[in-house]
């Protein structure tokens, strides 16, 4: 036999006990999207690697060492795409959609980076985001911020909390962040090799090290707060009494830079300690500067992207996961006639809505009542010679020891939905309730 083929390291099969949480998780995101107005956008998996380089940044640790970047056919430098709000960005320019500068965009779909796998960290994962363009804040910035805290709220997840920070204005950064290198040079010999290789082309960055040798020299280092300008800071700190108002609670951490070239000023995060190393859930903030980066006409922007596997797993280990879909009802059939009438009550059954799982394949009753125990149906329809005979359905409870009764055919559908009903409280069988 010939050696099995397996997935590429740090990319997952998302295998169908898993994909029925998605799918919930799915269409409560689309459905707090229309609660604030934003509106989907799909843009291709595969970008110019130009565009994550202007937007990103090129001494960032996603462009330098994580992008799959390949040479098509035709020569081009091509990257499948590390997160996707450079190609809404590059999208909503190409088309358009902030003509009037403003838009609500959100996407869900995978990204890729090639970081080390472990758990929480894949090189295919999937985010979803949401930007908020052509408002300048903080309004904006609150919002984001009750959007993501309704989401975590919906999805039942309470051991998150928000960490928010400024990076103050372009200028005020820029003073800053020459001060801190001067600072940093003069305890170089004593950074960690990584710091030491960023010291140069993103020193802010080191803010964010978890080495302890160098979060000790740290401790020392100018700090962001002293250098904000007046703008920023009162934008901060009204986004602070937006949030007291909406009672989002929040911690400021000055050491919160973020990985990506593109922010300005407020940048934030979502974390958890119940996720062991990674603990970011949703992670974002304003990058005031990106459109005109990508050529388009300015406009302010801002928002974030949240990490769903992390926010799976979170669901999970706080026990907010809905029940599997199983089937309501299987049926089983034995003799031709048995097996024509089978399958068209399937069919008129389905026509309710009900999910039915026929049987299919043959064998005796022994065996296929065997099958429907396994298939976790509430439900088996039993039709036999008998059956045929008299014209009705014999209905067996598989999850209470009820008995069997015998149904007339033409009456089971409407039976079987009251019976159903009596699940009441059961979100699988809601949608039979009055
Ligand atoms: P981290 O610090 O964990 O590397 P990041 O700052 O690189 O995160 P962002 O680029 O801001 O992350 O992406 C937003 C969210 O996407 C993260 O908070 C996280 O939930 C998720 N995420 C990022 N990288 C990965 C990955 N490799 N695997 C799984 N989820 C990821
Ligand atoms: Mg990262």
């Amino acid at each position: 036999m010939s050696r099995k083929i397996q997935s590429v390291r740090g990319m997952n099969d998302i295998l169908p006990d898993q994909t029925y949480h998605w799918r919930h998780l799915e269409s409560s995101l689309a459905r707090i999207c229309s609660l604030y107005g934003y509106e989907e956008i799909r843009p291709p998996l595969l970008e110019r690697t130009e565009l994550f380089k202007r937007s990103i940044g090129e001494a960032t640790d996603i462009v330098e060492k994580e992008m799959y970047t390949f040479i098509d056919n035709n020569g081009e430098s091509v990257t499948l795409r590390p997160e996707a709000t450079a190609s809404c960005v590059r999208a909503g320019v190409e088309h358009g959609l902030f003509h009037n500068q403003q838009a609500k965009l959100w996407y869900l779909g995978p990204m890729f980076r090639h970081e080390k796998p472990q758990k929480g960290r894949y090189r295919q994962f999937h985010q979803f985001g949401i930007e908020a363009i052509g408002w300048p804040g903080p309004d904006a910035d609150a919002e984001l911020q009750m959007f993501a805290a309704r989401l975590f709220e919906e999805v039942g997840i309470s051991s998150v909390t928000l960490e928010i920070n400024t990076l103050g204005s372009p200028t005020s950064r820029t003073l800053f962040r020459d001060d801190l290198k001067e600072y940093l040079h003069r305890h170089e010999a004593d950074l960690d090799e990584d710091s030491r290789r960023r010291l140069e082309r993103n020193p802010l960055r080191i803010l964010d090290s978890k080495v302890e040798t160098t979060r000790e020299i740290l401790k020392d280092a100018p700090r962001l707060t002293n250098y904000l300008d007046e703008q920023s800071l009162a934008d901060f700190n009204r986004l602070g009494q937006l949030l007291d108002a909406a009672g989002i609670a929040y911690r400021v951490n000055d050491r919160l830079v973020r990985g990506l070239d593109y922010y300005t000023s407020i940048v934030f995060e979502w974390v958890t300690d119940r996720l062991g190393a990674q603990g970011a859930v949703c992670a974002g903030g304003r990058y005031d500067g990106l459109i005109e980066q990508l050529s388009g006409r300015p406009a302010p922007a801002a928002g974030f992207a949240l990490g769903i596997e992390r926010l799976l797993e979170l669901m999970q280990i706080e026990g907010n996961t809905v029940d599997a879909e199983v089937a309501d009802i299987y049926l089983a059939t034995l003799g031709d006639e048995a097996e024509i009438i089978g399958v068209s009550l399937a069919e008129t059954l389905r026509n309710s809505e009900l999910k039915v799982r026929n049987h299919l394949g043959g064998g005796n009753f022994k065996k296929q009542l065997k099958k429907a125990d396994q298939s976790g149906a509430r439900f088996a329809l039993i039709i036999g010679e008998e059956e045929v005979t008299q014209q009705v359905v014999t209905v067996k409870d598989l999850r209470y020891e009820t008995g069997q009764i015998k149904v007339p055919i033409d009456e089971i559908g409407a039976q079987l939905i009251g019976m159903l009903r009596a699940n009441a409280g059961n979100p699988e069988y809601s949608k039979f309730e009055n």
